[in-house]
Order: C-alpha cells, then sequence, then structure tokens
C-alpha cells in the first residue's frame, strides 16, 4: 500500500497535482476525508479511521471498504460508489486505498 510520505513530500516544482495533494492532506488533518475537496459538503473521517501519517498502522481505510471499486473503461482508477460521496469523474477523484476512512466505510466481506 502506497504511504502518503512519497505523495505529500515529493521533490521537485510544486505543481498542481502536488498542491491538490497538499490540500487533501489539509482536509485529512482536519479531520475530514480527501474527497470532500469535490463535495459541496466536508464528509468526517470515521471514528476508527487509521492514522494519517503512518501506512502500516491498523484502523479503517479506503482500501478495506466495499464502496470503494474500479470504474469502468477509461476511468483514472478506482473510485467511490458510495451514494453519499457523488464526486465527479476525474483523476483527482480516485480513491486511494490508504486513506483513512470516511464516516460511511463499510467493511469488505472477509475485511
Ligand atoms: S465510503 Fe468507503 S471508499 Fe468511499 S470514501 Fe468512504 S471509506 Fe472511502
Amino acid at each position: 500500500m502506497r504511504g502518503p510520505s512519497a505523495d505529500r513530500h515529493a521533490p521537485g516544482p510544486l505543481t498542481k497535482d502536488k498542491l491538490h495533494t497538499r490540500r487533501q492532506f489539509a482536509a485529512l488533518e482536519a479531520g475530514q476525508h480527501p474527497l470532500s475537496l469535490r463535495l459541496p459538503e466536508p464528509v468526517a473521517l470515521h471514528p476508527e479511521a487509521a492514522p494519517v501519517d503512518d501506512p502500516a498502522a491498523g484502523g479503517r481505510r479506503c482500501g478495506t471498504c466495499r464502496f470503494r471499486r474500479l470504474a469502468g473503461r477509461g476511468a483514472s482508477g478506482p473510485k467511490c460508489a458510495h451514494e453519499a460521496m457523488p464526486v465527479p469523474r476525474g483523476a483527482t477523484t480516485d480513491c486511494r486505498a490508504w486513506w483513512p476512512a470516511c464516516i460511511h466505510h463499510e467493511p469488505k466481506e472477509g475485511q
């Protein structure tokens, strides 16, 4: 599972992607799920969510949630399919497996 440090402290110029990553971390540190940036209202982290800065720690993550699904052909990556998370298409709404879970997290079968 890819951890947050590589994204957060990537060297080089401050690109649009890096700015977006920094905003996602700011949301996480404020107790909000990163997809909140693309929703009308912020969505809180789950009370049992994994910690932000330790990818090896236990706790709920998007990667163990039944709503994280591979999108259709041509999509950039896995998306959140929960009805309360109607995010638009595009790479900025890809749902990263290591992200601490939001309040809507439901474990996948066997998790
Ligand atoms: S519903 Fe599940 S996959 Fe979607 S953001 Fe919340 S924890 Fe992640």
